[in-house]
């Protein structure tokens, strides 16, 4: 069993998981300084430091920059 680590929401296969996480609301960031929302993995490499993917904004700290999108409740479309 394959569990997501953002919604705990289970999965029968390591690709359903990796698939469900491109679209996962919970595992998303929301970047304050540009507005973009991107995929936590594509916001950090080590999960200590996170800057904004964004190579036009220098966002960047999660709590400073760059919130979880469940956390500040960016609409969703
Ligand atoms: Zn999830
Ligand atoms: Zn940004």
């Amino acid at each position: 069993m394959h569990t997501c680590r953002n919604c705990n929401q289970s999965f029968q296969t390591e690709l359903a998981l990796e698939l469900h996480l491109d679209t996962c609301q919970k595992g998303q960031l929301f970047c304050q300084v540009c507005g973009e929302r991107f995929r936590e993995g594509d916001a950090t490499q080590d999960g200590w430091h996170y800057e904004c993917p964004n190579e036009d904004c220098d966002g960047e700290g999660l709590k400073d920059d760059l919130y979880h999108v469940d956390d500040v409740g960016v609409p969703t479309n």
